[in-house]
């Protein structure tokens, strides 16, 4: 695609990086065909090639009105054009950069902008959530049924976190949003890599990875909150732990970017780029290690069907991974249509946009109930609570089903 940058970003880094993606771009429209929003809509502005040429206008100076501004909000940054895209363009990276840039220009009605101060403050303060979730859940029974149906019902315990016995450590990313609506999950990671001699510990003072600040147009604070978790990360990774390990595919994608999100940032660069670099999915690292875990199963698991989050399917281009585990582990995996489109969950999407959202989670949930599953596993926490408030059956993430298959803790390895 021909480019005729205007002078206020022609010399600027992220005009470079912009100028570099959309050259890239061919215009074959491919990338439509498994777009959520064009196939919903049908609508070319609301379709990845539509939103790049808008993104471009921008960039060349046209000016930029609430409609371009809309047709970006209703982009859920699942990046299946990225994937589907044989050009290789980086849509996600030219997304951000247009956000940041109408965001800049294009003032928002104030509900929208109270809206999504309220969420930025909110989700990613652990104790506040928790709090206010647990208030929410109280009241329940008195709210509205509007308002009810809003409020996720109470998670299952924990379960104990083995104490860190093992010489071989890895981090993982408590997350801001995880620990009180499946606290379950981390607990559950844990209990598998201790069996198998790996000691997953929590480091003191870790927060939100920033994800959600920087997808709510608040891409500087977003980066704030990337740089505290490389903080509260630091000492451990100079103590020789082997990984950091993520168990929710949103955060995990948004980490596995800091080295090119940080990458101007003299400061943090080169940690950036070696938390980057030392960060794993939890199927990345059980897949390494599942020849061990493997004789520690029992193979008597149910029928399951697995939805791939967008994050980490296209994001953090890991596909089919998971589901080879669960096999492996003895469950039976369901056909599932569609498996690469989104669910509509996509962070704070389905607050911000719940009419798409929900057209979304019906197509998903329908999808994911045609092969008659006992349970749906998944591997974020969005879109565990999201498919759960409307599924007919369980919705869990899929370590919290590996530990169930798992024989007597005496037969823990590498103690
Ligand atoms: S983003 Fe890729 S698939 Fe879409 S129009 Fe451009 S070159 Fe074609
Ligand atoms: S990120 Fe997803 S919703 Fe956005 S343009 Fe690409 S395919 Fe469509």
């Amino acid at each position: 695609m021909q480019t005729s940058l205007a002078d206020f970003i022609r010399d600027t880094p992220d005009g470079r990086e912009a100028d570099a993606i959309l050259r890239k771009c061919v215009h074959c429209g491919f990338c439509t065909a498994t777009c959520p929003t064009y196939l919903l809509l049908g609508d070319e502005n609301d379709s990845p090639r539509g939103r790049i040429y808008l993104v471009k206008q921008l960039l060349e100076g046209v000016e930029v009105t609430a409609r371009t501004q809309l047709h970006l909000d209703r982009c859920l940054t699942c990046r299946a054009c990225e994937t589907t895209c044989p050009s290789g363009v980086r849509y996600g990276r030219l997304a951000d950069i247009g956000r940041k840039l109408v965001a800049e220009r294009v003032a928002r009605p104030w509900r929208q902008q109270a809206r999504r101060r309220v969420l930025a403050a909110v989700l990613r303060r652990r104790l506040l959530f928790g709090a206010l979730l647990r208030l929410g859940q109280l009241t329940r029974p008195f709210l509205p049924p509007r308002l009810a149906a809003g409020v996720p019902a109470p998670a299952p315990a924990p379960g104990a976190w083995p104490p860190a016995r093992h010489a071989r450590k890895m981090l993982v990313l408590a997350g801001c949003v995880q620990p009180s609506l499946a606290p379950r999950t981390n607990a559950a990671a844990a209990r598998v890599l201790d069996r198998i001699g790996i000691s997953l510990i929590e480091a003191a003072g870790a927060g939100c990875c920033g994800a959600l600040r920087f997808h709510l147009d608040y891409q500087q604070h977003g980066l704030e909150d990337a740089r505290a978790l490389i903080d509260a990360w630091w000492p451990h990774v100079e103590k020789g732990v082997e990984a950091v390990v993520v168990t929710a595919s949103g955060c995990g994608a948004q980490v596995k970017e800091y080295g090119h999100l940080l990458a101007r940032d003299p400061h943090y660069a080169e940690k950036a780029a070696r938390i980057s670099a030392m960060t794993r999915d939890i199927a990345e690292v059980l897949e390494a290690e599942f020849d061990r875990l493997e004789p520690l199963l029992e193979k008597t698991g149910g029928r399951v069907a697995f939805h791939p989050p967008c994050s980490l399917q296209h994001g953090q281009n890991i596909k089919g991974l998971t589901e080879r585990l669960l096999a492996r582990a003895g469950f039976e995996l369901t056909p599932v249509p569609d498996a690469h489109l989104c669910c509509g969950s996509a962070g704070t999407y389905s607050i911000l946009q719940p009419e798409l959202s929900r057209r979304l989670k019906r197509n998903k949930l329908a999808a994911l109930a045609s092969g008659d599953p006992r349970t749906v596993a998944t591997s974020n926490i969005g879109c565990q609570i999201h498919l759960a408030d409307a599924s007919a059956v369980p919705v869990t993430h899929w370590v919290t089903l590996l530990e169930e298959r798992l024989g007597p803790a005496s037969s823990t390895i590498g103690r």
